[in-house]
């Protein structure tokens, strides 16, 4: 068999992989606790259920337009100027299948064979594997204060004169940071100066807590839309739990946007008619779903804080948005790894380990699932872990005993 090089330079999606590990130890009945999980668990907003329901039931299931249906994208304009204050036009929107796409496509109308891209770490898995699948080259900016708050200097010194954009994600997955209004407001305008695109990849952008606003890019460019650089990447997969639609879009230039349909129109085509109907219903109904999502993850948050307390090694930064948190666990394995697998195979417990994120010695928690997973599941790496640990524990309805620390 003949692989080519570059699909063998793509690393297998991590979380993809510990899903599938982890539905297979369920399968065999193991009392398994995920907290690897990258989706919420509500059920999908009652109007976006009538709306593809009726789609369906309509059996007139067609092609779209390749860059979405004219009534989604009318919806993505008003759902732009309420979130972004920021008017734009049905030629400055693409939808396609999942925020996944949308990067990706992204991705290919901007970079050249050997442009480099930015990648602020610790950041989400797939982003320098998208790069590398346009034939880029993913740059790793890492801030070095621990804080997971990216400062401008240390991009500054990774631009060369191949640097094409900058993919940054805020509310952060992993580490939950929402990076500063100043610093996404010094970023606009060093990419402006430059000319390098900004990627906004805002698919967490409600899911913050106590206050806390992730900071629309758009406030701070002082060009009009068709000059600007920034990209606003989003969709519905995090926003209302949707993350089985697979929709997601884009706003940005025309121009842009007119190159990112003629290559979508000859990969995939228009995202599923049945989906852009239940966007569309999501976005177009009642927003109480995204409130209560909102305040049932930041309750999964402060139970998480609360029991990771109990781990006195650990050092937490605070989740200010996503479902997800990133502990240092350094002081009790420095291989994040090896720590996932032994969380894994000794106490059931699925994490996702920070190598994959570029932040080795930490390990991704996420506290999507529900309150009792995020206790039990915390329960159990203290025990694994911390010799101070009571020695026995039940997990289903058998009881282990510790004898490896
Ligand atoms: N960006 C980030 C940071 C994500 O975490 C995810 C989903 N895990 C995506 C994009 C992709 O979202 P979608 O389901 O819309 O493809």
């Amino acid at each position: 068999m003949t692989i080519s090089k570059l699909a063998r330079s793509i690393a297998e999606s991590p979380t993809m992989r510990l899903n599938e590990q982890a539905r297979r130890l369920r399968e065999r009945g193991e009392a398994v606790i995920h907290l690897g999980i990258g989706e919420p668990k509500n059920k999908a907003p009652i109007q976006a259920i009538l709306t593809s329901a009726a789609k369906l039931s309509g059996g007139d299931v067609k092609y779209t337009p390749t860059d979405g249906s004219p009534s989604l994208k009318k919806a993505i304009i008003r759902y732009t100027e309420e979130h972004y204050d920021k008017l734009v036009g049905p030629e400055n929107v693409i939808v396609s299948t999942g925020a996944k796409q949308s990067i990706y496509n992204l991705l290919l109308t901007l970079v050249d064979p050997q442009d480099e891209v930015i990648i602020l770490a610790p950041y989400w898995v797939s982003y320098p594997e998208m790069v590398k699948l346009v034939y880029g080259v993913p740059v790793i900016v890492t801030p070095e204060d621990g804080t997971f708050h990216p400062r401008l200097p240390e991009i500054e010194a990774a631009l060369s004169s191949y640097t094409k954009a900058i993919i940054v994600n805020s509310p952060n997955n992993p580490s939950g940071v929402v990076f500063s209004d100043s610093f996404i407001a010094e970023l606009v305008e060093l990419c402006e100066r430059r000319g390098i695109y900004l990627i906004m990849d805002d698919i967490y952008h409600q899911l913050v807590f106590d206050g806390a606003r992730a900071a629309p890019a758009y406030r701070f460019t002082k060009v009009d839309l068709e000059s600007s650089k920034v990209l606003v990447v989003n969709g519905v997969s995090k926003l209302y739990g949707m993350t089985g639609f697979r929709l997601g879009w884009v706003v940005g230039p025309r121009k842009l946007v007119e190159v990112m349909t003629n290559l979508q129109g000859q990969i995939t085509s228009n995202p599923s008619a049945i989906s852009q109907a239940a966007a569309e219903g999501a976005l177009t109904g009642g927003q109480g779903v995204v409130e209560s999502l909102r305040l049932t993850i930041q309750n999964n948050r402060d139970v998480m804080m609360r029991e990771l307390k109990g781990l006195p090694d650990l050092h937490t930064v605070c989740p200010q948005g996503t479902f997800y948190c990133l502990p240092d666990f350094r002081a009790y394995k420095g291989k994040s790894l090896e720590l996932a697998d032994l969380l894994l195979e000794k106490a059931l417990v699925v994490t996702v380990p920070g190598a994959e994120f570029g932040a080795e010695g930490h390990l991704r928690l996420s506290f999507a699932g529900t309150v009792k997973d995020v206790k039990e599941g915390v329960e159990r790496i203290k025990w694994a872990l911390d010799p101070s640990a009571p020695t026995e524990i039940y997990i289903g309805d058998r009881k282990l005993v510790r004898d490896w620390l």
